[in-house]
């Protein structure tokens, strides 16, 4: 069964609807405009509707027949604050906001799943459509979490996608257990002694300490964690100083760390508080490190991998679905969803064309080829997993 016709269909509809969220980008917990499209859309489908879950957040349920079993399926909203390089008509009409992400992308296909499914109604039970509010780094999973998402629409099993550059279109690749790392993101404030920028003998540098750390941390990978073990750190940001001849009193550091357990995340912290502080007090300064894991490792639960994989096999072929894809040191917070209902995420082909361009780049764009790909997919999970039984 290739890509599911009635979807091929409003594929044109789907593009519309795509390009203009993408011209129109909102940051985490700011996605007005793009959840009433998406409430107003889910209403016309004649589909219930919940606004306001997680601030921004919109949850739509459909249900059929009588059966209790239900589904989750979810797609992110927010944008980036990138400036968008594209020249094409849709590009971003917000100055300094960007679907560089793709979940303009993400939104729609789970729209066109949405649709498709409010006219057919071929299975039983209820179909929990989830529109999820700041994923990028903000707590949008959290946030409908700790509002109590699974409460209110309790679901069996929940399930996830996310478009991936380099992949052509048509593929799709997932695999069991860890996929994508856990994340954190921690700041080094260094305190020295401010002074003129010729009497460094008077002062203590904060730039030269924030140096000597930025190196230092690198040892954490190369030393500490066991090599058989994935981790990155990586330093993005270095503030200190706004003039030529002054030694500032300050300085910060800023950046991210990735792995795929606690114990990793916690060695990592340890660790850094441990360099942070000790590096500065050979120099004379202070350092105080803030470290925040926001989003646990992504984990595939084992059977639903092999669902959405069986499923995938169905609207692309069997050899258009990797089951044993990459692990990805990206974060992704369906993981926290994931950490309360079973289920699975997968990534989508969004092209592999030369100079095709990664997330979080400034001349990136969502793929329209892949839309009906993934909403046939969404579509193909709820009529497997809700599949009427036969009566007689
Ligand atoms: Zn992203
Ligand atoms: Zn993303």
């Amino acid at each position: 069964m290739p890509v599911n016709d009635r979807i091929a269909g409003f594929h044109a509809e789907l593009t519309d609807i795509r390009r203009d969220i993408h011209a129109h980008p909102e940051l985490g917990f700011e996605e007005q405009r793009t959840s009433e499209i998406v409430a107003g859309k889910l209403e016309s489908f004649g589909i219930e509707v919940h606004r306001g879950i997680g601030k921004t957040g919109v949850v739509g349920r459909l249900r059929v027949g009588n059966s209790p079993r239900a589904i989750g399926l979810r797609a992110d909203m927010d944008c980036l604050p990138i400036q968008e390089a594209n020249q094409f008509g849709h590009r971003s009409t917000h100055n300094g906001r960007m679907h560089a992400c793709g979940h303009d992308g993400h939104t729609t296909m789970l729209l066109g799943a949405a649709r498709y499914l409010a006219q057919t109604r071929g299975f039983d039970g209820t179909v929990h459509f989830i529109f999820q509010p700041a994923e990028e780094g903000l707590g949008g999973a959290d946030a409908m979490v700790k509002e109590g998402l699974f409460r209110t629409f309790p679901c069996d099993v929940i399930f996830g996608m996310h478009n991936r550059p380099g992949l052509a279109v048509g593929k799709f690749q997932i695999r069991p257990g860890p996929m994508m790392a856990g994340g954190a993101f921690f700041d080094i404030a260094i305190t020295g002694k401010g002074v003129h920028g010729a009497r460094p003998e008077a002062g203590i540098d904060p730039v030269l300490v924030a140096s000597h750390i930025t190196t230092a941390l690198q040892s954490i990978v190369s030393r500490n964690a066991r090599p058989a073990d994935t981790v990155v750190v990586s330093v993005t940001q270095i503030h200190a100083g706004d003039a030529y001849n002054v030694i500032p009193e300050t300085a910060v550091l800023s950046g991210t760390v990735r792995c795929f357990s606690k114990e990793s995340m916690k060695l990592v912290e340890d660790r850094m508080r441990l360099i942070a502080e000790g590096v500065a007090a050979g120099f004379g300064a202070t350092a105080s490190l803030d470290f925040r894991a926001l989003f646990p490792p992504l984990v595939n639960h084992a059977d639903e991998t092999d669902f959405i994989a069986d499923c995938a096999a169905e609207v692309v072929g069997p050899e258009n679905v990797n089951r044993n894809g990459p692990l990805t040191m990206a974060s992704e917070d369906f993981s926290i969803m994931l950490n309360n209902v079973p289920g699975a995420y997968i990534q989508i082909g969004n092209g592999d064309q030369p100079g095709g361009c990664e997330v979080h780049n400034p001349g990136y764009d969502f793929n329209d080829g892949a839309l009906p790909y993934g909403a046939s997919l969404f579509a193909r999970l709820v009529e497997r997993r809700l599949a009427r039984m036969t009566a007689d």
